[in-house]
């Protein structure tokens, strides 16, 4: 644990993934504290929490809200877990709630959904179905739900002893949430802006049409924002806020056009996917690659650089001549 800004402290909870960790938010205040994001509910991370509690000299009720900053599994796992333990409100967007109910709650029946996505963008059946099952096996660790409390973004939102504007920022997740403090140029940007990786934004059965044209957008506008100190959910702290949504913008720009090269004269997404993410990819990270292509190729879509036809089952994407 480390204090990263005065009373704000960076929790690093191990993840089973090759992504291995998640960063978490404890924020010290006059009446007690808040938790941004909270990992999975597994023993080796719950047991984090609990040692924190006890260094810190925590008592549960000290706790007074949990925010999460969007449905992923290692962002919202444990929020359910914490809740009953501390008995705090959890506070997540509304949009966010939806995918929650659809995703992990009614998981198993929307997985043929998600199946009939990958199948019909040219993912291997054996290989979609190890993928689908390696879906289900995240289920456990994000176990019980919390009951949640609904945001809209716009909210202003008093946290350790900080005003923080609650932002919108909608692209790797349909309700991702940023926490902006403007008389301290502090952001804490969960995956809307990371510093070594680049957040996966992918198109799912149930998820805006065009996820990388609201990424983009809402990623220039955290540009805009007075911001000195960037804590994110995965990485180290983030100095240079302008420069690195400046780099993350021109890192997409190169993938679409790199994206449009491939699809060429007709291909699917997957042989898309393999060639610019490789084809040594886990389980995890192969759906993510996926999605992730199919959200720069609905990109391109619609802005007519690139076009798609069903050809016997089989969506096949071309380049506009
Ligand atoms: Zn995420």
């Amino acid at each position: 644990m480390m204090e990263v800004a005065p009373n704000i402290f960076k929790i690093e909870l191990p993840l089973p993934f090759k992504l291995d960790h998640v960063n978490c938010y404890l924020l010290r205040g006059k009446s007690g504290w808040v938790i941004i994001d909270t990992g999975l509910n597994f023993p080796c991370s719950t047991e984090i929490w609990q040692n924190v509690f006890k260094n810190m000299g925590l008592k549960y009720v000290d706790i007074e809200g949990i925010y999460v900053t969007h449905y992923h599994s290692d962002h919202y796992g444990a929020s359910g877990w914490l809740q009953e333990l501390t008995g705090a409100p959890v506070f997540m967007h509304r949009t966010e709630s939806a995918f929650v109910d659809q995703m992990w709650k009614k998981g198993r029946v929307n997985i043929p959904v998600v199946g009939e996505l990958f199948k019909e963008n040219g993912m291997p059946p054996n290989l979609m179905n190890e993928v689908l099952d390696n879906i289900v096996s995240v289920f456990n660790y994000i176990q019980p739900h919390p009951s949640l409390l609904l945001l809209s973004g716009g909210e202003k939102v008093d946290m350790g002893g900080r005003t923080f504007d609650i932002i919108h920022t909608p692209g790797h997740s349909d309700g991702h949430i940023c926490f902006f403090c403007e008389s301290d140029g502090l952001l804490i940007s969960g995956d809307h802006l990371l510093p070594q990786i680049s957040s996966n934004i992918g198109l799912w059965p149930a998820s805006h049409p065009n996820p990388l044209e609201l990424f983009l957008s809402s990623l220039e506008g955290i540009g805009r924002l007075p911001v000195e100190l960037v804590l994110p959910a995965h990485g180290s702290v983030v100095t240079d806020c302008p420069g690195r949504v400046a780099e993350l913008l021109a890192h997409h720009q190169q993938r679409l056009s790199r994206i449009a090269d491939l699809a060429g004269a007709g291909t699917t997404a997957y042989q898309i996917c393999s060639k610019v993410f490789g084809t040594d990819l886990t389980l995890h990270e192969i759906r993510f690659a996926l999605t992730e292509t199919l959200a720069h190729l609905a990109y391109l879509e619609s802005k007519s650089e690139v076009y798609s036809r069903q050809e016997s089952g089989i969506v096949i994407f071309r380049r506009a001549q």
